[in-house]
């Protein structure tokens, strides 16, 4: 049985989903809409007598325009017929901004859905002396307005009763007149007749509400759904329009506003006093030139560190509790490929993606909190001008930020920014941002071939020389990348930054700890399953074939060794044995045989085949290089540790004898690590944030591609100025 469905509807910060939790309770589950991506989330309301409805919470919109994908969203919903047709609308109104938030109201109202307001923010009302009378309000509207306090809880009984009552007595209802000019009228006597086709059922009222929506909304853009015939009058009446000179848009805003007005004059009993002065004075330093982007880089400061150090505890903790589970698995099976498995496939797995839920929970967390308490407005509105030059919205600043500790919350972060084509570029650049994991890769490197005691000009080390080299080249390529998707494949126009600073208000803990915990779940679900299968897939072509012939060779070594009298060196020669044999089938492997196939594209770059398997394992993630190295160089039970690695690496040399490890060819090898994509969560994870597979397969060929050209370039080129040679 289908069930009835109330819609929350408001502007974005009015407490659509503060309400909505307080009136669910624990019932909600987040989904997504298909095509655009945009949360929507849904739960039970119980409302008197055993009946429960359906409660949806819209995404946050200022008008029914349908400009957004967030406004369309909420479009679609609310023009929905059949089973999904909305038997109600709630509209969550904020008191402090009566007018501005009574707009979305007016146009609901016009289009004759039952609605009840919700004046919310009472609380916050009452402390700026501001009074209204809601009983003449709802005269005014023709709907029941009922104040309340959705962060306090207050005033929900009557709100849940008043939506009852609302749903006991459909049918007809009188809309608010609004007083429309006649060059509005008679554009309205154009397109009203072409409604029938898009709402066969609707009402007179309705009908005129609708077409005064289409010439609001029927603009260029492509709105799926309409019919040919109402776009059709739509145009004729705003092609009469212009003949006469009169702007339609500004004609409806206006008479509404008037409306408005109006109506709010005669209702507010006492006007707040000053009521933003808090939020100004306030603002008068956070938007200051040089206090406010003093305050801006603390700021940004705590949020790096948070993700970058404070989340390395939690994460070490997840990483030993991986490492017993593997201890528990390795001594409660006996040796074979089940526990193989079991310890280096699902197990590994699942750590795989445990590992980032510190880092997305502590990121979410500090976001939401900058969120609701308003400030992110305030950043977007400092850094908008510095990112208009790459085309990037001004949003975009704290997914890119935090992509130097780690992509995965990064792109879950780009969910703060609210047009999809600055989403997606900002989603497909932010990995090219030198994460985490990349670091124990450069400093291997340059472990191997640089020097830390030489310096440069008498002070810098030539190892942190290359390595600031690294960031710098990481961050220089995140942003043009992001200028020529914004060019290119995302062209289009850049929203002019139309951003409200909400007042700053004190977030709801506990708002933000469900957030952060639909945030965390998502990601476990969603990307994590994804990122555990691959995982899998990994090991088995690390793991798979496996040669009989080597493992019967080591095995009679084994018998030989096993005759040794002196406990300690017998270990110390079983060791050997163990690495040598991991080795050697890590060679015949799939992975192993890929990367020997590989070696005629990498030799170009300065790599060799097992700097191939490296490169293979490494797509698991970045930091399994060095373990995938040592296995690969046969001296596996030093895996943690980079020193005997460096080593190996230090003294390899390609098959005619060269040195494997020149200081060009680690360039080219970091290179290589600063442009690949080379992380399965990245793309589990992009996947899920932009809804299909198209963007995760650009950015991992861009990224390749870059990063194969790049590396190939500066060796070769390295290699005829007569650099790679020593
Ligand atoms: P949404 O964007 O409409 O979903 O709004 P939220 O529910 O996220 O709320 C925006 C901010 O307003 C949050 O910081 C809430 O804690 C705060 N808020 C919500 N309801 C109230 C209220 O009744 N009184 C006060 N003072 N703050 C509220
Ligand atoms: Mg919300």
């Amino acid at each position: 049985m289908s069930r009835v469905r109330v819609l929350l509807a408001g502007n974005p910060n009015a407490g659509k989903t503060t309400l909505f939790n307080r009136l669910t309770g624990s019932t909600a589950r987040v989904g997504n809409y298909p095509g655009v991506t945009v949360e929507c989330s849904a739960g039970t309301l119980r409302l008197a007598d055993g009946l429960s409805v359906e409660l949806m919470d819209l995404p946050g919109t200022y008008s029914l325009s349908a400009r957004s994908p967030e406004e369309r969203v909420a479009v679609d919903a609310l023009f929905a017929r059949g089973e999904a047709q909305p038997a109600a609308v709630v509209v969550v109104v904020d008191a402090t901004a009566l007018t501005r938030n009574l707009y979305l109201a007016l146009q609901l109202l016009e289009t004759g859905v039952p609605v009840v307001v919700a004046l919310n923010m009472m609380d916050a009302a009452r402390k700026t002396g501001l009074a209204i009378d809601h009983e003449a309000l709802s005269q005014a509207l023709g709907a029941q307005v009922v104040p309340i306090s959705a962060a306090r809880g207050e005033g929900l009984d009557v709100l849940r009763g008043q939506i009852a009552t609302c749903l006991g007595n459909p049918g007809e209802r009188s809309a608010p007149s609004v007083a429309y000019p006649a060059s509005v009228e008679d554009a309205v006597a154009v397109v009203s007749p072409a409604v029938a086709d898009f709402q066969p059922d609707a009402s007179a009222g309705s009908r005129r509400a609708l077409a005064l929506w289409a010439l609001l909304s029927l603009g260029d853009d492509e709105l799926v759904g309409v019919p040919s015939r109402l776009r059709d009058a739509t145009a004729a009446a705003r092609a009469t329009a212009l003949e006469r000179a009169t702007d339609l848009d500004q004609a409806i805003i206006a008479a509404r506003y008037a409306w408005l007005d109006a109506a709010v004059t005669r209702s507010v009993l006492q006007p707040a006093k000053n009521e933003r002065s808090f939020t100004d004075k306030v603002d008068a330093v956070l938007l200051h030139r040089f206090a406010g982007v003093a305050v801006f880089v603390l700021v940004m400061y705590v949020v790096f560190e948070t993700l970058f150090s404070w989340s390395a505890p939690m994460t070490e903790l997840i990483e030993a509790g991986v490492g017993a589970a593997q201890e528990l698995v390795q001594r409660s099976l006996p040796p074979g490929s089940l526990r193989d498995l079991l310890e280096n496939g699902v197990v590994a797995g699942v750590g795989n993606v445990v590992v980032f839920v510190p880092q997305i929970a502590l990121l979410f967390l500090l976001l939401g909190f900058l969120e609701d308490s308003g400030y992110l407005a305030r950043v977007a509105f400092l850094i908008d001008r510095v990112m208009a030059r790459v085309g990037l919205h001004g949003k975009a600043f704290v997914p890119l930020l935090s992509g130097n500790a780690c992509a995965i919350p990064a792109v879950m972060a780009t969910r703060t920014i609210e047009t999809r084509r600055d989403r997606i570029a900002t989603m497909l650049a932010v990995p090219l941002m030198s994460c985490s994991a990349r670091l124990p890769v450069y400093v291997l490197v340059i472990a191997t071939v640089f020097s830390s005691d030489e310096r440069v000009l008498g002070i810098f080390s030539q190892g942190a020389l290359v390595l600031f080299a690294m960031y710098a080249v990481s961050v220089l390529a995140t942003l043009s990348a992001a200028a020529v998707l914004r060019r290119t494949v995302l062209k289009g126009p850049r929203p002019a930054l139309v951003l409200e600073l909400p007042p700053y208000r004190l977030p709801e803990w506990r708002t933000l700890l469900r957030s952060t915990w639909e945030r965390v779940r998502s990601f476990l679900v969603d990307a994590g399953t994804v990122i555990l299968a691959l995982t899998i897939v990994l090991w088995a072509l690390l793991t798979y074939p496996k040669s009989d012939e080597v493992a019967a060779r080591h095995e009679a070594e084994r018998v030989a060794a096993a005759s040794i009298a002196d406990t300690g060196e017998r270990e110390a020669r079983m060791t050997a044995i163990d690495d040598s044999e991991s080795g050697e089938q890590i060679r015949n492997s799939a992975a192993g045989r890929f990367g020997l196939a590989l070696e005629p594209v990498l030799e170009p770059l300065g790599f060799d085949w097992r700097i191939g398997v490296g490169i293979i394992g490494a797509f698991a993630a970045r930091e399994v290089f060095v373990g995938t190295l040592a296995v690969v160089f046969g001296i596996a039970s030093g895996e943690d540790d980079p020193v005997p690695v460096s080593d190996a690496l230090a003294s390899a040399t390609h098959s005619d004898g060269r040195k494997l490890m020149t200081p060009l060819a680690g360039l080219s090898l970091m290179l290589f690590f600063v442009f690949a994509c080379q992380c399965m969560s990245t793309i589990a994870v992009v996947r899920r944030e932009s809804g299909s597979w198209r963007w995760p397969v650009l950015m991992f060929t861009y990224m390749t591609v870059l990063a194969y050209v790049v590396s190939f370039s500066v060796y070769q080129l390295g290699s005829l100025m007569g650099w790679g040679l020593t």
